[in-house]
């Protein structure tokens, strides 16, 4: 019984010649160009006077039942009659790029096993080495962004990611949002300097660098200062996370303290009964479960100054939920920040110094309520995105792979 398949090959213009396998067990098709005549690399017409063949060339091409395969195929090569010293021409196979070592096929297929990948990974899963991969995302992935695509650019977002955990290094990542993808990378800047993010700005083309309205950045005045000079049209909005991290960080230093002094306080058996606060003190009321409320109830009758801590973040996490103008907002953390000053905490006094400084970037948060929901996701994708490329130092590789890793499935699926 014959139990064997055919399966089309579909790279078009060629015939096969010959299937046969490798020494080493691969795959070996060697097939030749169905076309007749190339275009002369000089004048450009088109040429039928056939000169010759070259080497044949070896291509890596998809495998089959998980062997390996290779295409083979000796170039053909086509002579001018009309130009000076009758030059010959090497006929190219749309299926082919020059000088790669593998089909185009293969290449897009490579690609999506890249996607949410690491090169390391991938070469090892189909067994070939860095440099081809890398080689194959440099053919397919563009190392900067293509202005022509983008009608407007309504949101710019400037974020840092630190490459090394507690290392002062940085790259700055800009990114818009995109209704389909979540996130849009414009670039990866290697450092943050104002002159760098200034030098990228000027690099925006005008007619989209006139449809920025808003810039969305963290506590960073290089940031703020170059956005203020390329684009003064823009408003310039610090993310609401940034400064919820930020008050956030003074609760949390309340409840280290107290629970410090609350140790030396308490006999052990009172102790034990507050044990485990840290998550609940981190919720908001409604994220409370009964048995975290009691936890807390406890523990704010130990210590007043956590209570106090607690609600005075959680007063100003609902301002951020209301639906405030930017003046009543603006009302809204003045009066909250004298709130501030009349408790008993200190903790929370570097943030009212952190208001002082940036009460408008942080109110023009509340300047297009509309698409927060849509900034919100956003964030989060970028929020994402900064986690994953840590230890990447290449701006060019960085932004390639953010690009691959957001675009790649459309890009290169089958369908
Ligand atoms: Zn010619």
């Amino acid at each position: 019984m014959n139990n064997s398949i055919q399966i089309p090959l579909d790279l078009p213009d060629v015939r096969v010649l010959e299937v046969s396998k490798t020494e080493e067990g691969d795959w070996l098709i060697r097939v030749e160009s169905t076309l007749k005549g190339t275009k002369c690399r000089k004048c450009g017409r088109e040429i039928t006077h056939f000169h010759g063949y070259d080497h044949a060339i070896r291509l890596r091409h998809l495998p089959i039942f998980e062997q390996p395969v290779y295409v083979q195929f000796r170039p053909k090569r086509y002579q001018c009659p009309d130009c000076k010293g009758k030059p010959t021409t090497t006929q190219r196979l749309s299926w082919h790029e020059l000088r790669s070592p593998n089909t185009k096929p293969y290449e897009r297929w490579l690609l999506k096993f890249l996607v949410n990948s690491t090169v390391v990974d991938v070469a090892r899963k189909l067994d070939t080495t860095e440099e081809t991969v890398t080689g194959v995302l440099d053919r397919w992935v563009a190392t900067k962004v293509n202005w022509s695509k983008f009608k407007r650019m309504e949101i710019l977002g400037i974020d840092e990611i630190a490459l090394k955990r507690g290392h002062r290094d940085y790259v700055v990542l800009i990114t818009t949002p995109s209704t389909t993808q979540g996130v849009e990378v414009l670039a990866v800047l290697p450092d943050r300097k104002k002159e760098t993010v200034v030098k990228f700005f000027a690099s925006i083309p005008l007619r989209l660098r006139q449809t920025i309205e808003r810039v969305c950045t963290d506590m960073y005045l290089g940031f703020v200062n170059a956005a203020r000079e390329q684009l003064p049209r823009a408003h310039i909005v610090l993310e609401r996370f940034h400064v919820a991290q930020a008050y956030r960080n003074c609760a949390d230093k309340v409840r280290q303290q107290e629970l410090k002094l609350l140790k030396k306080q308490l006999s052990e058996k009172e102790y034990e009964q507050i044990k485990g606060a840290m998550w609940p003190f981190r919720k908001s009321l409604e994220e409370l479960k009964d048995e975290e409320w009691e936890l807390l109830q406890r523990l704010f009758t130990y210590s007043p100054k956590m209570k106090e801590a607690y609600i005075l973040r959680e007063e100003l996490t609902a301002i951020f939920e209301r639906n405030y103008t930017r003046a009543t907002a603006k009302r809204a953390i003045r009066a909250w920040c004298k709130r501030v000053l009349r408790s008993q905490i200190s903790q929370f006094d570097r943030f009212l110094g952190t208001i002082e400084t940036w009460l408008d970037q942080i109110t023009n948060y509340f300047l297009e309520r509309l698409t927060s929901s849509f900034v919100e996701g956003f964030n989060n994708r970028v929020k994402v995105l900064k986690r994953r490329y840590y230890g990447i130092f290449d701006v060019d590789h960085l932004f390639q792979r953010l690009t691959l890793d957001i675009h790649g499935y459309e890009r290169f699926s089958l369908t």
